[in-house]
């Protein structure tokens, strides 16, 4: 696999089998509406804001904005996984010399939240890509989770129309 990115870190959180997934390029979540709608949502947010988009190796930032990284979602019903990504790229900017905080803005419900990078959080971000790698490297991917969330995952047909075969 390829450096991890903020997707792999947020796959990590929501399901291991589409972290996997997605790591071996079985891509499905173009044509997704809940992704449409979010790719609309970040096309609005950011269209006449003085925005800086940041592009580095395995990071691809929304917006840079003075001492802050911000990130805009639709809804906070992905909360733990939204703040790893953030807290991924404030480590990997660390990495490269940049200091920053995070703002997560979740626009269903109007609030914004301040994410700040802490020693700990470092030192379990490095666990977290380590495992990234250990799951990604599975011959096999990881059992379905049969999960609510899995009714609005992208990967649902190709999951329990698979299951169905065993
Ligand atoms: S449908 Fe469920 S088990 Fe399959 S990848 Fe999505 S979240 Fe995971």
């Amino acid at each position: 696999m390829e450096m991890v990115s903020g997707v792999h870190i947020q796959y990590y959180f929501v399901c291991h089998r589409k972290l996997w997934l997605f790591s071996k390029n079985i891509q499905l979540e173009e044509g997704h509406e809940r992704v449409q709608a979010g790719k609309l949502l970040h096309e609005r947010s950011y269209k006449n804001a003085d925005k800086k988009e940041l592009a580095v190796d395995n990071i691809k930032i929304d917006a840079i904005d003075g001492e802050f990284v911000r990130e805009v979602k639709v809804t906070s019903r992905m909360t733990k996984a939204d703040r790893w990504q953030l807290l991924f790229y404030l480590y990997e900017l660390k990495k490269r010399g940049l200091s920053k905080k995070g703002l997560i803005s979740y626009t269903k419900e109007r609030k914004t939240e301040e994410v700040i990078l802490m020693e700990d959080d470092q030192r379990e971000l490095d666990k977290i890509i380590d495992r990234i790698y250990e799951i990604v490297e599975q011959p096999h991917p990881p059992k379905v989770i049969n999960a609510a969330i899995c009714t609005k995952c992208a990967y649902y047909d190709f999951c329990y129309a698979e299951e169905g075969d065993d």
